[in-house]
């Protein structure tokens, strides 16, 4: 599936030292003080793909455009030879042109108003059914990872394409995949199912509550994590008071020397209200703050459901649910609360209805607060 254009063609199979020298600042157009490149780069920054896949995708750009230089960048700002395909009619800033490539004859083409809406394009036609699982944890871990895994799924049919890819990789950039060496894997993670057998907490617009949803989908989401990470679940015992379930919780963490928790939690209102809220202690770690904004941020980013508070994470002093950070916070442990959602607004079906779905945001956003 996925694009062939001339540039790649011609690239491929050449030697990849003649690709044409980096065009200088504004060769294209005045109005961008940054390099093409560095546009790019910036635009990518607001993707979903991680960080050390971006060197890799730039690669990609620079051979199918011939370093910049195509005709498809110039006039459509398609660095990338996508091709239509119907998922993209409602991307942003994104229509339908037909092009002559080298193969002679007319090809529908995607036609970008500007690089960013590009870039956000490139993201969209990634998420095609067709490369399903291009944003895993697993495939976003290296660049090569990554160009291999939408290669098999049809990205380019041409032989040797990942090669000549990662031959253009910029090896200046820092990448830093997070592998069983990195040390990061050596935190310990605490998974706290909110509420509890017998006080399951809200109920969902599909019937369910948050104590049995999260009980069932989090253990999916520890069976992912826990080949790199330890990481355990951690249940609330009934108990009359509050305050005891919270002390037995922080002091069961503490025995297991856990270093970061997650307190899993969906809201309930009005059914209209929406929205994502991590909650952290006023006076937090910025460890704490950090695992809330990047959680917040992959799933605003997956759903597309706002930010509440700041950027999705909510500093609390005194108000419902801040027992248990505060407890847990009192054994030197960073932790967030994390509200998804809210499963009584309609919206949240997204989230209720794939479940698989709401299983990877989650790895993924703990994954890359760590
Ligand atoms: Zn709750």
């Amino acid at each position: 599936m996925g694009f062939l254009d001339c540039f790649l063609k011609c690239f491929s199979s050449k030697p990849q030292n003649q690709v044409p020298p980096q065009l200088p600042t504004d060769s294209i157009g005045e109005e961008h003080p940054l390099s093409i490149q560095d546009e790019l780069e910036k635009y990518l920054l607001a993707t979903r793909f991680e960080k050390q896949v971006h060197p890799t995708i730039i690669a990609q750009w620079k051979l199918e455009t011939g370093n910049f230089t195509s005709e498809l960048c110039k006039k459509y700002n398609n660095f990338s030879g996508l091709k239509w395909r119907e998922e993209m009619e409602d991307a942003e800033g994104c229509r339908k042109v037909s092009y002559t490539s080298h193969e002679g004859y007319p090809i529908d083409y995607c036609a970008f108003d500007t690089r960013e809406n590009f870039v956000k394009g490139y993201q969209k036609f990634i998420e095609r059914e067709v490369y399903f699982d291009a944003f895993s944890p697993e495939h976003q871990r290296t660049g090569e990872a990554y160009l291999r895994w939408i290669v098999e799924c049809g990205f380019c049919p041409t032989e040797g394409y990942v090669e000549d890819v990662l031959a253009l990789v910029d090896k200046d950039t820092p990448s830093d995949p997070i592998t069983p060496d990195n040390p990061a894997s050596d935190y310990r993670i605490g998974i706290v199912i909110g509420h509890n057998s017998s006080a399951q907490g809200a109920t969902n617009i599909m019937g369910e509550s948050e104590f049995n949803f999260h009980s069932r989908v989090m253990e999916k989401v520890v069976s992912k994590l826990n080949e790199d990470y330890y990481i355990k679940m951690y249940f609330r015992k009934p108990h009359v008071s509050y305050s005891r379930q919270c002390a037995d919780i922080a002091s069961r963490l503490d025995d297991d020397a856990i270093d970061r928790a997650y307190c899993i939690h969906f809201n309930s209102y009005d059914g209209k209200t929406q929205g994502i809220e991590n909650l952290v202690m006023s006076n937090c770690s910025s460890n704490s703050l950090k695992m809330a904004s990047v959680l917040a941020e992959v799933l605003h980013k997956g759903y597309g459901y706002p930010y509440r508070g700041d950027k999705g994470v909510k500093r609390i002093t005194n108000e419902a649910g801040s027992g248990m950070l505060r407890a847990i916070q009192g054994k030197g442990i960073d932790c967030t609360l994390v509200e998804h959602c809210f499963g009584d607004n309609p919206s949240s079906k997204k989230t209720f209805g794939d479940e698989d779905n709401f299983v990877n945001l989650m790895v993924e956003g703990i994954r890359k607060a760590l």
